[in-house]
């Protein structure tokens, strides 16, 4: 089964759509991009590791970078073939893949297997790498992740004080109104009330999460950090955790003397990857995935709420008998634990999410 599902899943990559939209997505490429091109004292003379190049790009940023030698690693058959074609087009195939064609003097070297297969196609000695790099996040970070198969990489051939690229990953998470949701748009579609359906699709959001940008104009509370990763450090059984953290009304800066009470229909989550000076002396780099920031290809994934949550500004609310979160006992803050696990069935996850107004 797995064998299939890796079978759709790396052919899925052999579309070149998915490539378009990915090297179109300008706050994904150029950072790395940056951390490629402007570490020099990282990058130049490095032996480089790519995991999962899709058309080469990194590779080729590695390689204009003056990396001694990249070793580009692609699963999909037709993908390897595009990213050695591309390296010999721009000169910078290295002659051990020229295999007697004309010769070149690039660095880079495109394997075709999956990186956990790398040893069979080719020898690179263990500890032997300087910088691995990968651009391995999926939505919501982990969903399709191939996270595992770059720590994998890491531990065996990434020297003990070698660099990984990016090495920190950050989920956070705010809380959303009303228009966060679809209930607006049904209410009103050509002067009719269709309001009827959104109590369907609210049902359906509240088991499947959707990937969508979120308006900042809909988000109503402070931004928390969910969970941290360190790439450079982290076991691949930590990809899968538990975390608690607390959500309260942002402050209104244009009124936020007033108090104010309004319902959250849910959650939207994003991530941040970092090139941090750990490893990027020259320039550190941020990717963010954050609805404050422009828009990447990831946007945001949104959980709504079975029921919305009441929340007020004020904490002058004299405790009633009503449950808090209601319109009579509003919450002055929303305490959630959330848990995301690779699912059981392969690529995907399973998010679970206890909320509760306090
Ligand atoms: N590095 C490219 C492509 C990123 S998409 C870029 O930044 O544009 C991820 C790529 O990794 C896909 O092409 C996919 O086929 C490949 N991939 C995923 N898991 C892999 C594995 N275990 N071994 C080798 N390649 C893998």
């Amino acid at each position: 089964v797995i064998k299939n599902v890796n079978e759709k899943y790396f052919g899925s990559y052999g579309s070149f759509g998915i490539h378009r939209e990915m090297l179109s997505d300008k706050v994904r490429t150029d950072a790395y991009r940056g951390a490629l091109l402007n570490n020099p004292s990282l990058i130049n003379g490095a032996t480089v590791l790519d995991v999962g190049c899709g058309t080469g790009i990194l590779s080729l940023f590695a390689a204009q970078g003056r990396a001694s030698k990249v070793i580009a690693v692609e699963a999909s058959s037709k993908m390897a073939a595009v990213a050695t074609q591309i390296a010999r087009d721009n000169g910078l195939l290295s002659e051990d893949s020229m295999k007697g064609e004309e010769q070149h003097s690039g660095a880079i070297n495109v394997v075709q297997c999956m990186v956990e297969e790398l040893d069979k196609y080719i020898y690179i000695p263990p500890n032997s790498v300087d910088v691995l790099v990968s651009e391995w996040m999926g939505y919501c970070l982990l969903y399709e992740s191939m996270l595992s198969s770059v720590l994998y990489a890491r531990d065996r051939w990434l020297k003990p004080d070698g660099a990984i690229l990016p090495d920190t990953a950050t989920l956070f998470a705010a809380g959303f109104g009303r228009g966060g949701t679809s209930i607006p748009f049904w209410e009103n579609v050509y002067g009719f009330n269709m309001s009827c359906i959104s109590k369907e699709v609210m049902e359906d959001a509240s088991c499947v999460p959707i990937v969508d940008a979120i308006d900042i104009r809909d988000i109503m509370t402070e931004s928390a950090v969910i969970h941290s990763f360190d790439l450079a450090t982290m076991k691949i059984d930590e990809m899968d955790f538990t975390a608690i953290f607390e959500l309260k009304l942002r402050t209104d800066p244009a009124n936020d003397a007033t108090s104010r009470t309004c319902p959250c229909y849910g959650i939207v989550l994003w991530f941040d990857t970092g090139f941090t000076n750990r490893f990027c002396k020259e320039m550190t780099t941020i990717l963010s995935t954050s609805p404050y920031t422009p828009r990447t290809h990831w946007s945001q994934t949104i959980l709504t709420f079975r029921e919305p949550i009441t929340m007020t500004s004020s904490d002058a609310f004299a405790s009633s008998t009503a449950a808090v979160g209601t319109e009579e006992s509003p919450a002055v803050r929303i305490r959630s634990r959330i848990s995301i696990a690779r699912s059981s069935e392969h690529r995907s996850i399973d998010i679970s999410l206890e909320i509760s107004g306090i």
